[in-house]
């Protein structure tokens, strides 16, 4: 991979010129090794990133220019063809590989994780586990995604047609920051596995996290410049789109739909994967016992700063009272803390402008009205960034959180009548990434997810027997999204679709053109006979 800082090697290039080295939290020397992975030039400025956790200079790095952009798609482009030449067993012996790197160096990776994002280290696990899945997913069903397909021809026997698929060439993934590891490399494995290269932009705030896949992929045996690392925010994102030949999007609705829209000007393919307003349903007849841990889960994983978290809470009245008598009391006993191991419940939100975000929607909500049943409060006594777990009743409409995505510890609660009301209220949202029934009868769940307008449905669990049951697609009805990541459908979507026709009969002197050449009104006659036989004989 090429980069600006291999010749010189100077570590002076990676250092804020603002800032004394001795500020930063990872010794410049320490993260040397991944930043030189980023492909960039001398002049496109630098990044500080944050640690979450106490707000302290993590690390600074270079950033790429446009031009940058275009020498990593340019090189991506040249080593693509061999890569796809490979066997499918060549390509997905990468996969396996990194798939058991990922497990083995754990530890480092948490680290990152938890450091880039504020994250607690059960959250951070989640992604490890993500990837394990997907690498082996790939590995073992990507000959059964890719297999050529027969398919009958316009004139029975005499037409042979199969259909491949091929690789696009060159797929950009731009990811956000909330699941760095998992972002970049659910959107990458397909592609790769497929025969394409990927340049992957990640938000800067994760930017590590992505070069240090970038490395473990190299370990694994991925030849250059197969998988780079543009870094950058809007702008790199934007010159990446204008490059690709696919673009993959992890992010917010309203970016979604400029990345939409220049994808739509170049005819490219887009796969966006992007916000989500997810409600969760209380049925009378949950069982409560298990209810309460899961919904806490549901909606607290990763402070809430999952794309498939839960933010609304649709409660049957019948158990709304016992629920959250239960509910209020575990969401206070959650632990909250910064430390890199598994004794918090809950970490950080990433950043000033995410505790912005959730601190503007929950004070809007109680001007308006709402109460909070537990939370509401900035906890600046554990951190910068860390906010309370939060329960909101008598929300009103017009509240921001009744509305838009908060990406953060807050849940409001609805009290419902019936299933019927429930599914209403669940669908009176302009999203429709997730959701979440709890009922002990499955049967009757599953009629109400069928009503549901969302693209993934959870029975007796918030996200994650959907989110990691990386089999079956995953992506948005609505303003959601558009495609899917994992299982077939993401193969799909990096891939263009080839159909190649043989005509048989030529040499037998049976041909389109052997037909026509009879001349004048015969070959429709011939045909409309031929036509008529097969719709007889119901074939094709
Ligand atoms: P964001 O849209 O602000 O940024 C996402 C990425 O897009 C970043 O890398 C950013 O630098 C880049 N970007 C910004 N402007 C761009 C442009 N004009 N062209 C190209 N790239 C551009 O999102 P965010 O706030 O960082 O992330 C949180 C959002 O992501 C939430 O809405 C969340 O629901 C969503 N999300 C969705 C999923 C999913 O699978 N559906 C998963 C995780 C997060």
């Amino acid at each position: 991979m090429s980069t600006a800082h291999e010749s010189d090697g100077a570590l002076g290039d990676l250092i804020d010129p603002e800032l004394p080295a001795a500020t930063y939290v990872l010794e410049p020397d320490v993260v040397a090794p991944l930043v030189r992975r980023i492909v960039t030039s001398d002049d496109a400025g630098t990044h500080r990133s944050t640690l979450p956790f106490s707000g302290a200079p993590l690390v600074s790095f270079p950033l790429s220019s446009v031009a940058d952009v275009e020498g990593a798609v340019r090189r991506a482009r040249a080593a693509q063809p061999a890569w796809a030449a490979l066997s499918l067993r060549e390509r997905t012996v990468v996969l396996d590989r990194l798939g058991a790197t990922v497990l083995r160096r754990q530890s480092e990776i948490l680290d990152l994780i938890q450091m880039e994002t504020g994250k607690s280290r059960r959250s951070a696990f989640e992604e490890v586990a993500d990837v394990a899945q997907v690498t082996r997913h790939y590995a073992v069903r990507g000959r059964r995604y890719l297999a050529d397909r027969r398919a009958s021809g316009v004139f029975p026997v005499l037409t042979g047609v199969r259909v491949h698929r091929r690789p696009v060439g060159v797929v950009g993934a731009i990811a956000p920051w909330n699941y760095p590891l998992t972002l970049v490399l659910s959107e990458a494995l397909p592609a790769l596995v497929a025969g394409n290269a990927v340049v992957v932009k990640p938000d800067p705030q994760t930017t590590l996290c992505a070069l240090w896949v970038a490395e473990a992929l190299e370990e694994s045996g991925l030849p250059e410049d197969l998988f780079s690392v543009v870094a950058g925010g809007g702008d790199v994102g934007a010159a990446l789109v204008d490059q690709v030949d696919h673009i993959a999007f992890t992010g917010s609705t309203a970016t979604g739909r400029k990345v939409a829209a220049r994808a739509g000007e170049r005819l490219i393919g887009a796969t966006l994967e992007l916000g989500g307003k997810n409600p969760l349903y209380v049925a009378a007849d949950a069982d409560l016992d298990t209810t309460v841990p899961g919904v806490v889960r549901a909606c607290f994983s990763n402070s809430g700063q999952l794309c498939m978290s839960i933010e609304r809470l649709v409660l049957h009245e019948r158990i709304a009272d016992e629920f959250l008598e239960r509910f209020v009391e575990a969401v206070r006993g959650l632990e909250l803390g910064s430390a890199l191991d598994y004794t918090a419940d809950v970490g950080s939100l990433v950043s000033a402008d995410q505790l912005a975000r959730v601190t503007e929607h929950v004070d809007d909500a109680l001007a308006k009205g709402a109460r909070a049943l537990v939370g509401g409060v900035h906890r600046s006594d554990v951190g910068p960034f860390f906010y309370a777990p939060t329960v909101l009743d008598d929300v009103p409409a017009d509240a921001l959180c009744a509305t838009q995505e908060t990406f953060g510890p807050v849940v409001s609660v609805t009290r419902v009548a019936s299933d019927a009301e429930a599914v209403r209220v669940m669908n009176a949202t302009d999203m429709g990434l997730n959701a979440s029934i709890w009922s002990v009868d499955v049967a009757r769940a599953r009629r109400l997810a069928a009503q549901v307008e969302a693209g993934t449905v959870v029975i007796n669990d918030g996200y994650l027997s959907a989110w990691g049951s990386v089999a079956a697609p995953m992506g948005g009805f609505k303003a959601s999204g558009q495609g899917r990541r994992h299982g077939r459908e993401a193969i799909e979507s990096v891939t263009e679709v080839q159909t190649v026709a043989v005509q048989r009969g030529a040499r037998f002197g049976i041909s389109v053109d052997s037909l026509y050449a009879l001349g004048g009104e015969t070959p429709s006659k011939v045909l409309t006979v031929a036509m008529d036989a097969m719709r007889r004989l119901r074939l094709r």
